[in-house]
């Protein structure tokens, strides 16, 4: 099995004082944990990000990643160079925080001759819940200053996609800015500026409340957008656009416990205490049943096999999301093994 272009999701707080009304992790945000680097903490993340196979490493949280923003400038200075950041926030900072937190981001990223995109959530779930809000301000910023190593990207969960168009749309009007909305493929717009282009990206909302509004993706739709998306069949691990091969999807949770993405049954390890590298996860992915069926076996037909319909179905109506989908199965004794081929 070829593996190559992998994702690194390092999740470094579980702190949050947002308050979105769908956060999967509420219950983790006023007494959870922040990431510190250990001596054996940073060995470690260095290896993995600066692994040539890595296509990008990707900064969130289980809280808002501006919570600990110093150790996200720290996982930075760990680079060798030539890598792609991304940082996933609400942007919820007052305007001088956020252009300082923008101003030390790209020195560290421009020293180590690095790149990293600021994806700011953009739906009527955030932006209820933000004063101050970062979208206007970042472009804004990005057209005063020009920071060379900054680029800005926007998400949502909007089963509305109109509510992200028309709210991007009028916010950067007040900020002097005249954008329009190119609408891409079922989960993608691309925002134009003049010469200029930034990504809207629509993710699936997790576990819908009964009076959401109709007009969300089915987990079978949304498999389906996203192997239009990528040309390819809906596996686990880092999608790559077909004909590359795909990638592993890594995560580091804020006490440094290592997952695959979307397969938390299996911890591979902790940072802290456990030497963490790609080719030790490489082999795990090929000779772990479970995870090699996942990463080569498309989705929906896996799904096939399971012998408890209705189970399943009431389970896929609500997780809604393929990673939030192995995360319940695997509650349920003995419904992830049924996946394995025999
Ligand atoms: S900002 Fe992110 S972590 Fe905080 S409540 Fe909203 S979705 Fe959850």
């Amino acid at each position: 099995m070829e593996l190559q272009g992998h994702l690194l999701y390092i999740d470094i707080t579980q702190i949050c004082g947002v308050g979105c009304t769908f956060c999967m992790y509420a219950d983790k945000h006023k007494t959870g944990v922040s990431m510190k680097l250990s001596t054996l903490a940073r060995d470690n993340l260095a290896a993995l990000i600066n692994a040539p196979d890595v296509k990008r490493i990707s900064i969130s949280g289980e809280g808002e990643p501006l919570n600990n923003a110093k150790v996200f400038h720290e996982i930075l200075g760990l680079s060798n160079g030539g890598k792609s950041f991304e940082f996933i926030t609400s942007g919820f900072f007052p305007h001088d925080k956020m252009a300082e937190f923008y101003e030390t981001t790209n020195q560290i990223v421009l020293d180590n001759n690095d790149i990293c995109n600021i994806r700011l959530s953009a739906d009527s779930h955030h932006i209820e819940q933000v004063k101050w809000r970062a979208h206007g301000f970042s472009l804004n910023y990005l057209k005063e200053f020009r920071p060379a190593g900054l680029s800005f990207s926007f998400r949502s969960i909007d089963t509305d996609r109109e509510f992200t168009r028309n709210y991007l749309v009028s916010e950067l009007a007040r900020w002097g800015i005249l954008a329009v909305i190119e609408p891409r493929s079922t989960l993608e717009d691309i925002l134009i500026i003049g010469e200029e282009s930034y990504g809207v990206d629509y993710k699936n909302l997790v576990h819908p409340a009964p009076s959401t509004p109709r007009g969300y993706l089915n987990l079978y739709d949304y498999i389906k957008a996203t192997e239009y998306k990528v040309n390819k069949r809906f596996t686990f691990g880092s999608l790559n656009q077909a004909p590359l091969a795909n990638g592993m999807d890594l995560t580091v949770k804020p006490n440094g416990d290592v997952y695959l993405y979307g397969i938390e049954n299996q911890r591979l390890g902790n940072i802290h205490f456990d030497s963490v590298r790609w080719e030790h996860l490489a082999s795990h992915v090929r000779e772990t049943p479970l995870v090699r069926a996942l990463y080569t076996q498309p989705l929906t037909e896996l799904l096939d096999r399971l012998d408890n319909v209705e189970l399943v179905q009431s389970i896929v109506a609500k997780a809604n999301n393929p990673y939030w989908l192995v995360k319940e199965l695997s509650i349920h004794d003995g419904l992830l093994e049924q996946l394995v081929p025999a």
